[in-house]
């Protein structure tokens, strides 16, 4: 090979080369190692199906705690399987097992909370409870002043129609809403003064 080209960060072409040949073989490992999982996987479903059998007759009722030890605290065993060795549909199964409480951070103050996960997929964002009445507090708050205002400050295209009122201002001018009132509100700038009667 000819004398090597040295890239900006220092690393020479034969390295680089010899560098992708053992991530092509970690690559194919990586593979290798997923197909064991499947299989794996597979075996456990057999066995779990062979050891449900008799849950699966006319008439047996469920064993609902083992049922929620395998769905929350046995990931490597897939929920298809679960709902299968026991001959139940997936959202009969979610259903059965019912919610779990996790600990988690909530997202606005970063303290320790709990969260409440209704299945495997479903990843709630974490939210304490006073953030989560914070919330519902400035919701509250912001559909009431959208009931009292009835452009609401958020006209579709107002910010494009009228240059230099942008929202925030438009906001701050919520005293406008007298434009539809009969008389002004007290305070309002006299350098707008109401339209004239009909
Ligand atoms: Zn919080």
């Amino acid at each position: 090979m000819s004398v090597s080209a040295e890239t900006s960060d220092g690393i020479d072409d034969e390295d680089f080369a010899t560098a992708l040949q053992a991530l092509d073989t970690a690559t194919r490992d990586l593979e290798a190692a997923k197909r064991a999982i499947v299989r794996a996987k597979d075996e456990l479903a057999v066995t779990l199906f062979l050891a449900a059998r008799p849950y699966r007759a006319e008439g047996a009722s469920l064993p609902l705690g083992s049922l929620r030890t395998l769905y929350w605290e046995r990931p490597e065993v897939r929920v298809r399987d679960i709902a299968r060795a026991f001959g139940v549909r997936l959202g009969e199964l979610t259903e059965l097992v019912g919610p779990r409480s996790e600990p988690g951070i909530c997202t606005d103050c970063d303290t320790d909370t709990e969260v409440a996960r209704r299945s495997r997929t479903h990843r709630p964002v974490a939210r304490c409870p006073p953030c989560v009445e914070e919330r519902r507090r400035r919701d509250r708050l912001r559909r009431e002043h959208e009931q009292h205002e009835p452009w609401g400050g958020s006209e579709p295209g107002w910010g494009d129609s009228a240059p230099g009122w942008d929202h925030g201002e438009y906001r701050d001018a919520g005293s406008w809403s007298w434009i539809f009132a009969d008389e002004p509100p007290v305070g309002t700038s006299p350098a707008y003064p109401p339209p004239p009667r009909p």
